[in-house]
């Protein structure tokens, strides 16, 4: 017998989450220098995070023998205020992917389905197959969630629907108005966990007014992160916005400390500085342009992208990767989002986006 089987079907099938490589690995690997590496991998912040948030984590340090509150006070009462929601109506996560993980714990059994589209975020399988849920794939139509296969693959076991706006590794964006019909067509009693977790990279038109929705759909969890333009992807945090007895259900199942001490005075410094996410948002919608234009003038295609990164094709994916990783660029093969063809790259700093298309340059030249 294998110590593998020892845990159940469901829980062996699980193909693990394969994470961007981190620089230090790529130097260890290729002897590189780490100076001399450039991570577009993650849809990190290349700004970092804001010089208030880490004035706040530097104070906070001298507290870490404490246990946080585990009930984020002064952090509940900013994202309220921020929100316009209710203290109860928030559940705050170690990190956004805590709050996919607690809906799923929360609300799927053995038996139970829940939904998510091809080419969506792996996080919504993985915490799906996790509690032995079956996870029901609706075929992508052009890469973007065909809202209308959703509605036919509801079942009278569905209980979860995950939608991704903007979709990662895609960048596509649903409407609005397509998203509020859709959400009002499915079931009161299936949840819709919209997962915005790049929603701070939309235009004034397309960000969501989701929140103004939570009235009217009880059903409705809103995911947020701090992980992407707020800049602290190392510190995990990230929140949920529901119905009050949603967010009871929730946190029952939540650790009680799954948010640390400075993570919590981190993302209260965040939401208080705009100036940072509004100079967030300019960096990346310059950077979007430039790596826009130059994959244009390499002759690839790509899927025009709503977020902090863009997916685009090219012949040999798996080999160009490596070549990449060589070149000290580190992007990510999104093999295992079906899309075998394509690579995905995080918008970077002007001089961090400069050097992957040169190096791809080079690539696609010696290839040819
Ligand atoms: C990056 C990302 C998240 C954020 O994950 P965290 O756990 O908050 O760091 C959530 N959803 C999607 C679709 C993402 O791409």
């Amino acid at each position: 017998m294998s110590l593998c089987d020892l845990a159940p079907d469901y829980i062996r099938a699980i193909a693990p989450y394969q994470g961007g490589k981190p620089i230090s690995e790529l130097a260890r690997e290729m002897g590189l220098n780490e100076a001399d590496i450039v991570k577009l991998a993650s849809n990190e912040n290349p700004l970092g995070m804001s010089p208030k948030a880490q004035m706040a984590v530097e104070d906070a340090i001298a507290d870490i023998a404490r246990y946080p509150d585990g009930n984020a006070f002064a952090l509940r009462e900013a994202v309220s205020k921020k929100y316009g929601v209710s203290a109860n109506q928030i559940v705050f996560g170690n990190g956004s992917n805590d709050i996919l993980e607690l809906a799923a714990r929360a609300f799927l059994q053995p038996g139970d389905e829940a939904i998510y589209s091809q080419h969506a975020f792996a996080v919504y399988p993985l915490v799906t197959q996790a509690v032995g849920a079956k996870g029901v794939v609706v075929p992508a139509i052009g890469f973007a969630h065909d809202l209308d296969g959703f509605l036919q693959a509801i079942t009278s076991k569905t209980k979860l629907i995950f939608i991704a706006n903007p979709n990662n590794p895609t960048g596509t964006l649903i409407k609005k108005d397509a998203l509020k019909a859709f959400i009002h067509a499915v079931p009161e009693h299936v949840l819709v966990l919209l997962d915005e977790a790049y929603d701070e990279y939309l235009n004034e038109v397309d960000k969501s007014e989701a929140v103004n929705w939570l009235a009217q759909f009880p059903n409705l969890i809103i995911s947020r992160t701090f992980s992407k333009a707020y800049g602290l992807a190392g510190l995990r945090v990230g929140f949920g916005l529901m119905h009050a007895e949603i967010a009871d259900i929730m946190n029952r199942v939540r650790q009680p400390f799954n948010v640390n001490s400075i993570a919590q005075v981190a993302a209260i410094a965040s939401l208080a500085d705009d100036d940072f996410v509004a100079r967030s948002y300019a960096a990346n919608q310059a950077g979007m342009v430039q790596l826009a234009q130059g994959l244009h003038e390499l002759g690839l295609e790509y899927i025009p992208s709503f977020g902090n990164f863009v997916s685009f094709k090219v012949k040999n994916a798996a080999q160009v990767n490596q070549q990449l990783l060589k070149g000290g660029v580190i992007v990510r093969p999104i093999a295992n989002y079906e899309m075998p063809d394509y690579l995905r790259v995080s918008v970077g700093l002007f001089s961090e986006n400069a050097k992957f298309l040169q190096v791809l340059k080079k690539i696609l030249e010696a290839n040819a």
